[in-house]
């Protein structure tokens, strides 16, 4: 495992200039219409999918090399992902690129009117290191089936998947319109130096914003994928077993908890939180041992910053006597094991920013409804679940909860869902990807009203006298 200061001195160096060279090739490619039509999209998208099917035991060493992500998780989470988001654009890619006819009125009588989707430009990519093929390669794919010119910048934080896609990019794509730009801090601000039409960032909201500013310079739109701190409703009327098994399958066994949807919180009555909690411990021994430090089922910890960062979480004073399960961690192979907080004080570090890791808080409250006062209290989430049996409580979280997505008794799949919309809202993000969404991230929705030069109605047309007014 590479530390991040030989993260940084190994990248290749890429300033402004390098930055400025880049983009006038690219748009040189663009601007020559290469990536516009559909055999070119269609040709990249064939070997994009040729390429993860090729190369799937290099893409699990570099995710195991990067997180130890277990080859089961690498498979399901990232290689399938991508496998089916590109099967997906390449079945719809016709569809998807056609002119959507579009009604017209009186005021442009007689015309007709089409939505013809037309390509950006050129786009910039910036992934986030937790699923480092998926978050990289995803936004990708939307991109070239939308015929734009990309760039991609991986995570520097997962070194070997960032090298890996520079190396397998260079080999199966047209690199005239496609390109892989590794680097971290320095080399992404050059980068944002450009004249984007698009940028698409995932990541934390700190750099989201700076993300944010730079494309302001030049009023480029942005797509921002951010995270925030999922919480989980769990009323007393559930399947326990189905809802432990999943929300235990959700946070630990989806990179430990590194993933933006991963429930950062449950909230429940303090009556049923004891069976629960039972519930949640008896899975984490059946899913990963009584020695979970050990377990080969759960990815490690990104990096050593990441792992300072939830300790500080853990070693907070406030949270003395709340920790009920785990707590345990290993610094020389940057695990901490799955961790259950009960009652964590409002004011603790581990209820005031996104967990993003091992650790589970659970809240209680008085009475269920309570929760979803709580939830509303605080910044809007990337997802927010409920674990009910009632209607009115499942209308009652859909109704009120303001969240990037919902989820009615589970965690985490609505992603895997492609004709939901994935994204945030307020503090999680802004736009969305996902199948045709993706497709529409990197389209402009161009309005074409087509006329001929007959039928100008006189009122159109000075001067403007009273019987014309008279006529409207
Ligand atoms: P990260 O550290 O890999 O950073 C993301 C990208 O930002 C990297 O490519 C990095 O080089 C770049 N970057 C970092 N600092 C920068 C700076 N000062 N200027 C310009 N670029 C900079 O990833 P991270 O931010 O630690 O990722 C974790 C966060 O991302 C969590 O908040 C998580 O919820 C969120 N996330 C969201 C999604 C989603 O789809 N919504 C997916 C994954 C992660």
């Amino acid at each position: 495992m590479a530390s991040e200061e030989e993260t940084k001195t190994s990248s290749p160096v890429f300033d402004a200039e390098a930055a400025s060279c880049l983009m006038k090739e690219l748009r040189g490619t663009f601007i020559a219409g290469k990536t516009k039509s559909f055999e070119w999209r269609s040709s990249q998208l064939k070997s994009l999918l040729k390429m993860v099917e090729d190369s799937d035991k290099q893409i699990c060493d570099a995710l195991f090399s990067d997180l130890s992500k277990p080859e089961m998780e690498a498979y399901i989470h990232e290689i399938a992902m991508i496998k089916s988001s590109c099967k997906l654009a390449l079945k719809k890619l016709k569809d998807w690129m056609k002119a959507e006819k579009a009604k017209t009125n009186l005021g442009s009588f007689p015309s007709s009117a089409e939505i013809v989707p037309e390509p950006l430009g050129v786009v910039l990519v910036i992934s986030a290191w937790n699923y480092p093929l998926l978050l990289s390669v995803d936004p990708v794919i939307g991109a070239i089936a939308a015929g734009n010119a990309v760039v991609l910048k991986p995570s520097e934080l997962a070194p070997a998947m960032s090298s890996l896609l520079a190396k397998l990019f260079g080999k199966y794509l047209d690199n005239s319109a496609i390109k892989v730009i590794e680097g971290a801090v320095p080399e992404t601000t050059a980068l944002l130096e450009q004249k984007w039409d698009k940028i698409f960032y995932t990541g934390n909201g700190r750099v989201g914003r700076i993300v944010m500013a730079a494309a302001a310079k030049n009023l480029t739109p942005v797509v921002l994928e951010l995270g925030g701190k999922s919480p989980v409703l769990v009323d007393s009327n559930i399947d326990l077993a189905v809802t432990a098994r999943r929300i235990v399958s959700g946070k630990w066994g989806c990179n430990n908890g590194q993933a933006c949807v991963a429930p950062d919180y449950i909230i429940t009555t303090k009556k049923y939180a004891p069976v629960l909690i039972d519930s949640l411990k008896h899975n984490l021994v059946k899913f990963f041992g009584e020695d979970p430090l050990n377990s080969p089922d759960l990815s490690r910890l990104g990096h050593s910053n990441h792992f300072a960062r939830l300790k500080n979480l853990l070693d907070d004073d406030k949270l003395a006597g709340k920790i009920i399960h785990g707590g345990q961690s290993d610094k020389s192979n940057l695990k901490i094991a799955p961790t259950i907080v009960l009652d964590a004080p409002e004011d603790s570090l581990i209820m005031n920013e996104e967990i993003f890791g091992p650790l589970l808080p659970i809240v209680t409250v008085e009475k269920i409804e309570d929760g979803i006062e709580f939830i509303n209290s605080r910044p809007k989430p990337l997802a927010a679940y409920v674990f009910t049996n009632t209607k009115p409580l499942k209308e009652e979280f859909v109704s009120k909860i303001s969240a990037g997505g919902v989820v009615i008794n589970d965690v985490t799949l609505h992603l895997m869902v492609d004709t939901l919309p994935f994204g945030g809202i307020g503090d999680s993000g802004m736009g969305a990807y996902h199948g045709k969404f993706s497709f529409d991230a990197f389209s402009h929705k161009k309005a074409v009203l087509y006329r001929g030069f007959f039928g100008d109605a006189p009122a159109r047309y000075p001067p403007y006298t009273p019987g014309k007014l008279r006529l409207l």
